[in-house]
């Protein structure tokens, strides 16, 4: 296994939409580099991890969000995952590992149902999914489509953070 480098904001891949796995596409190779999307994650300390983000422009989010809390490692990884957005609006704090040092508030769906694969071409379905894991799969299915939370950001909220994300795409050039 190893950690996989992240690209920061600036790096154009980050905006590029994630196209769909092909069934005959879950192999071994893609088995194993799922467990270092996974391990890069924890490694990061992130509760979620978009393929995108370590280089790889397809539809596949490796999501943990009690690891923190339990110390138990679940993670699951969600192939060519579809989510639907139910319930209220809310509005709460999120960071990302490609936007180091930025922190703002976010308008998401307060719950949401998925539909997915899994690595070995398993079909699953949750609903009614709440609180942080909700919050963290649309951010997550977000970098699925190039878009970034600091995007949904008020426009207080991102001129505050204008510097921040300047130094971070100097870095990344
Ligand atoms: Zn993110």
């Amino acid at each position: 296994m190893a950690v996989l480098k992240i690209l920061t904001w600036g790096d154009p891949l980050l905006r590029k939409m994630s196209r769909p796995l092909e069934p005959s596409e879950l192999d071994d190779a893609f088995r194993a580099w799922c467990k270092d999307l996974v391990e890069t994650m924890y490694d990061e300390e992130g509760v979620g991890l978009a393929a995108v983000q370590v280089g790889q422009p397809i539809r596949v989010l490796a999501v943990d969000v009690q690891f923190g809390e339990s110390g138990i490692q679940k993670p699951v990884v969600y192939v060519n995952p579809v989510i639907e957005p139910v319930g209220a609006l809310c509005e709460d704090s999120e960071g990302c590992l490609s936007v180091p040092g930025v922190r703002g508030k976010v308008r998401r769906r307060e719950s949401i149902h998925i539909s997915w694969i899994d690595e070995n071409g398993g079909s699953h379905r949750r609903e009614n999914i709440t609180g942080m894991e909700a919050r963290c799969l649309q951010h997550e299915m977000d970098h699925l489509e190039g878009v970034i939370f600091v995007d949904r950001l008020s426009p207080a909220a991102r001129s505050l953070a204008e510097g921040k994300l300047r130094k971070l795409a100097r870095q990344g050039a």
